[in-house]
């Protein structure tokens, strides 16, 4: 068994609010939201960071698709939203299987945190 937490969620073993599926992906809500909406949307495969998904650009292609889709579903495309991958260490990444955050629903604040 994995011990990556995304791949668990892709495989359903460990429980998560999902609001969308492709093939490629899947989109839940995080468990500590930082916005009125903050959803993940990940590959389904393990790759460890962005980094590493520019280099799938079918994957990365299908994770800003469904971003996308995510935003408009949540009824965030008129007012706007940001999409965040935090990249290791210093950006406080702390689950290595790349996520694309999808935040919006109130006007966010500066990009520094
Ligand atoms: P990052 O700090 O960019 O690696 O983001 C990891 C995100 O995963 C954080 O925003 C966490 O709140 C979120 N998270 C951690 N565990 C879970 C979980 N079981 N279900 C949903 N989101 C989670």
């Amino acid at each position: 068994m994995t011990d990556c937490l995304f791949c668990r969620i892709v495989a359903g073993q460990i429980p998560a609010t999902i609001v969308g599926e492709t093939e490629h992906t899947i989109a839940f809500r995080d468990i500590a939201p930082q916005a009125p909406v903050h959803v993940l949307v990940v590959p389904r495969v393990h790759l460890p960071d962005v980094a590493a998904l520019g280099d799938r650009a079918e994957l990365l292609h299908a994770v800003v698709v469904e971003a996308a889709a995510v935003a408009a579903a949540e009824g965030l495309a008129a007012g706007g939203w940001r999409l965040i991958f935090n990249t290791g260490a210093d950006a406080g990444q702390t689950v290595f299987h790349v996520h694309a955050h999808v935040l919006g629903g109130e006007t966010l604040g500066a990009l520094r945190g």
